[in-house]
């Protein structure tokens, strides 16, 4: 007997999944899962989404078991794992969708592609979301987008189901892999199932107070869809998202508010793809800077202690530090904190974006490079097209948290410390620091750097090296390979965009 062998990958669903859909209509289906030690080990992954994506693949499971199938799961690298499949149950055909991942994974494919050419198997490869294999201009991307997203979804309701022809094996032991435990208290549940419920209730409900919620880290974790793990692990096709967002969209009046969130809301499912498709076109964003000009100016200044004191939520400036312990206790942050992190690291405290995003991933539970690494480079700006971006966090809490909530929720220490000197607790003259009990230097920790000064000098070294004649010229070929094309490209758009380039301005 022939096998087509779907190879689960992240796309975690029965639902409009194309991989599965077609295997089923070639033959018997074989469904697997393989858990790689080498990417479990990797400097990007944790215990986090370890713990997550076993709950996505318990729901899979069920899903499976729905259509007559089962799911198996086997731990070993992915070249031999298919070489003993193909040896005991020789393979008719590969079945997968494309995935966009880190270093490893994109290696990890190619020697897959390798194994099925010297086997003479055929690969089929299917379109996810809206990242397009083999861009040959980013100026038909939008169209192509739409297209995707406007197509009818894979439904299956028949598989003729194959068994794993050796022992089912049992759920691989982390700590076997010597890696720190990592169990976050109130990180989100995998699963499709979750994932269903959580969109369903962001559309009929919170999707109200998308506009304006987005952005304080007190309003962001009710406001904000909360999709992106479901959409990282694959438990939900950006499609059905697309779709069903489009259908609640034209039942509304268009001037509500819910309204005007769905909107806010897709134009950002776009931009899932659009960063994606950034790492797709280029995956040495992953460890080089997009603009070669902005090599070696961090590189030399890594700075252990200020990249302990960030990660460990002792920097002293109370809303990084709240961030940190948030992200640490859920695996979530908003955008706008997200970016105020990767801002306090690359200005202020002068760190290299590669080691601080690699630890950045693993508290991600939707960790996905793609926007990952696009985001870590926009907001250190080494991108060269984008504005420099430096978030003041301050300022960011005086505008997203004024009455010190946020702050107070997640740094218990600081609860008694009054208003007006919470969001600078170093400033607190002693006695108010004594009728507080937070003494400074003991209770709670100076700042490494003097927050404005350490920024205006770090943004001056960057405009510096932004200045130069060989970096300035590099940048409408960047523009050019990963830039938006969304604005309507009238004549005036166009001088607009012209303008926005050359002021560094330019959106994505
Ligand atoms: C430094 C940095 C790193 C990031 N890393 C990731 C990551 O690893 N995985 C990830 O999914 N998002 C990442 N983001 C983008 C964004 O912060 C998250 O997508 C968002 O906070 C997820 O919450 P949500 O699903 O409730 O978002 P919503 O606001 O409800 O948005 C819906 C979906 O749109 C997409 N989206 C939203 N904002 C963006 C954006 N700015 N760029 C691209 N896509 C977006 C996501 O898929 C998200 O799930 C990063 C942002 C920054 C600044």
């Amino acid at each position: 007997m022939t096998t087509q062998l779907v190879w689960f990958k992240r796309d975690l669903r029965a639902h409009d999944n194309a991989a599965l859909m077609n295997a089923a209509r070639l033959g018997p289906v074989l469904c697997l899962y393989i858990i790689e030690p080498s990417y479990w080990c990797n400097s990007d992954s944790s215990q986090r989404q370890f713990s997550f994506l076993r709950e996505c693949l318990r729901d899979l499971y069920l899903h499976l078991q729905a259509l007559n199938a089962k799911l198996y799961l086997v731990t070993g690298e992915v070249v031999d794992v298919l070489e003993r499949l193909h040896h005991l149950q020789p393979l008719a055909a590969l079945h997968s969708h494309m995935e966009t991942g880190n270093v490893l994974t994109f290696e990890r494919d190619k020697a897959v592609a390798r194994w099925c050419a010297k086997h003479q198997i055929h690969w089929h490869e299917y379109q996810q979301q809206g990242v397009v294999r083999r861009l040959a201009s980013r100026d038909s991307w939008s169209r192509r987008w739409e297209e995707f997203m406007t197509t009818s979804q894979c439904f299956v309701d028949q598989i003729s189901a194959l068994e794993l022809p050796w022992p089912i094996e049992s759920w691989p032991d982390w700590h076997a892999w010597n890696r720190p435990s990592d169990q976050p208290p109130q990180r989100q549940t995998g699963g499709r199932t979750v994932a269903l419920a959580t969109l369903r209730d962001f559309l009929d409900e919170r999707c109200a107070t998308y506009r304006g919620g987005i952005s304080s880290p007190l309003s962001a974790p009710s406001a904000c869809s909360r999709i992106s793990p479901y959409l990282s692990w694959g438990c939900l096709s950006m499609r059905e998202v697309v779709q069903a967002t489009a259908e609640k969209l034209s039942m509304l009046p268009p001037d509500s508010r819910a309204s005007k969130g769905l909107q806010g809301f897709l134009s950002r499912l776009h931009w899932h793809c659009h960063f994606i498709q950034k790492l797709e076109s280029e995956p040495e964003i992953e460890w080089r800077n997009m603009h070669r000009g902005y090599d070696g100016l961090r590189e030399p200044d890594w700075n252990e202690a200020n990249f302990k004191a960030l990660i460990e939520a002792r920097t002293g400036w109370p809303l990084v530090d709240a961030c940190v312990v948030m992200l640490r206790e859920t695996g979530w942050l908003n955008f706008r904190m997200r970016a105020m992190l990767v801002s306090v690291a690359a200005y202020p405290l002068w760190l290299h974006w590669k080691p601080f995003g690699d630890w950045l991933a693993t508290q991600f539970v939707d960790y996905e490079p793609g926007i990952h690494w696009s985001q870590m480079q926009m907001q250190s700006g080494t991108t060269g097209i984008n504005t420099t971006r430096v978030y003041n966090p301050i300022k960011q809490a005086q505008d997203h948290d004024p009455h010190g909530r946020f702050v107070r929720r997640w740094l218990p220490v600081l609860r008694k410390v009054p208003d007006s000197w919470l969001f600078e607790p170093w400033k607190m003259p002693p006695d108010v620091q004594a009728h507080c009990g937070v003494i400074i230097g003991k209770d709670w920790p100076l700042p490494p750097v003097e927050l404005e000064s350490a920024t205006r000098n770090a943004k001056n070294v960057l405009h510096a090296r932004r200045a130069q004649p060989e970096v300035k010229s590099e940048k409408s070929a960047i523009v050019e390979r990963h830039g938006s094309r969304l604005r309507p490209q009238t004549k005036a758009r166009k001088a607009v965009a012209a303008q926005d380039v050359k002021q560094g301005s330019f959106e994505f």
